[in-house]
């Protein structure tokens, strides 16, 4: 390539490391030698079976996932777990949400179809009470517990797991890691089931992760459909109905990719590097401000915003414009909070935050 690639910081679909396009690239029209590619093979064959299994393998490694945990390859993303979760876990009785941000919010919302949802605890950005989870309000007859523990729009994330158990409460814990998975470990000790859609992280849109511990398989309500029933999916190996192929294949790209990084434990080390480089600079900028408390800030999803006396959300839109220019991409906020947002997930270079940072220096500089 003549020109630079761009850095892409979108929330999702995400910039991939670019050694995994390039590989899937040149395997397009002939997977090693076999005459077909990824997308045009039997999702039973013995080619497709060969990379299902490795990524499957690769990912258990990776995460660390203890043998009495299923990994599913599931479809619909983050939001059809929303109903796929009360569907299958909540037997019609309660269970408790902990609302910290939009994603949360809408698990909540839509559980309520299917299930009565508490609200357990609220994120107040004026009151720090509710990040305690002892104060939380855990129902003793909820089937499960919800939390969304790294949300996307508000960058908010859990820096650990709330141990439920140790508070005293039973319900197993059910984790909405769709935009941090792979960037830190999860103590699997204290998590029952954990889902996250594909292309946060892990790879192209279309696949989505469920990670469920197997004493919960089972459990479904009868009017659960059948492609989004746990047991049926495990029961399957995923292969109850035709799986997304590509984007798996893609995703188990991603895992070699990231096995070659030195795994979890080296992109989580990255991930503090990158987000701490680029919050560093907007804590002492004169212009840029974010607003999440120190503790609950996010490595993966940083929003951003300019004071008003600075030009606020009109200079926001200017900065959008000309960091494109610059080969910095996809920086505008989420609609529903306006500002700026740089995602900077486990494929995002140290490099592309730091052309980040000298871009917001010079912008400054300029106003
Ligand atoms: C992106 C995202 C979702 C929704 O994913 P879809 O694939 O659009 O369904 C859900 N939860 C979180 C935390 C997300 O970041």
């Amino acid at each position: 390539m003549s020109q630079p690639r761009p850095y892409n910081f979108s929330a999702g679909p995400a910039t991939m490391p670019v050694e995994v396009l390039s590989e899937a690239a040149q395997e397009m029209l002939d997977w090693q030698g076999s005459g077909m590619g990824v997308m045009e093979m039997s999702h039973r064959g013995r080619e497709f079976t060969t990379i299902n299994e490795q990524a499957l393998q690769d990912l258990r490694e990776l995460l660390q996932v203890p043998e009495h945990f299923k990994i599913l390859w599931m479809q619909g993303g983050g939001i059809a777990q929303n109903a796929i979760v009360p569907l299958n876990l909540s037997c019609g009785d309660s269970a408790n949400f902990v609302v910290t941000g939009s994603w949360s919010q809408k698990s909540y919302q839509e559980a309520a179809k299917y299930c009565r949802p508490v609200l357990s605890a609220q994120r107040n950005p004026d009151d720090l009470e509710w990040a305690n989870p002892g104060t939380w309000h855990l129902s003793d007859t909820a089937a499960y517990t919800h939390i969304c523990s790294n949300e996307t729009i508000d960058g908010v994330e859990f820096q650990e797991l709330p141990d439920l158990l140790a508070l005293g409460h039973e319900s197993p814990l059910v984790i909405d890691c769709s935009s941090h998975i792979g960037s830190r470990s999860i103590n699997w000790n204290l998590v029952g089931c954990a889902f996250a859609g594909a292309q946060k992280n892990i790879g192209p849109a279309g696949l989505t992760v469920v990670i469920i511990r197997e004493d919960l398989l089972g459990r479904a309500l009868a009017t659960c459909p059948s492609a989004f029933n746990y047991s049926t999916v495990a029961k399957a190996n995923s292969m109850f109905n035709t799986p997304p192929t590509y984007s798996i294949y893609m995703a188990g790209k991603v895992f070699e990719w990231m096995k070659r990084q030195g795994g979890v434990a080296a992109l989580e080390q990255a991930a503090i590097a990158k987000s701490q480089l680029l919050y560093n600079f907007i804590d002492q900028s004169e212009i840029f401000y974010n607003p999440i408390d120190l503790a609950w800030r996010s490595r993966m999803n940083v929003p951003f915003f300019i004071h008003e006396r600075a030009g606020g959300q009109e200079r926001c839109n200017e900065f959008v414009y000309l960091a494109k220019s610059a080969g910095l991409l996809q920086l505008k906020g989420h609609s529903s909070v306006g500002g700026l947002r740089a995602s900077i997930y486990n494929a995002m270079p140290l490099e592309g935050v730091q052309a980040l940072v000298e871009f917001m220096r010079h912008f400054e500089a300029r106003s």
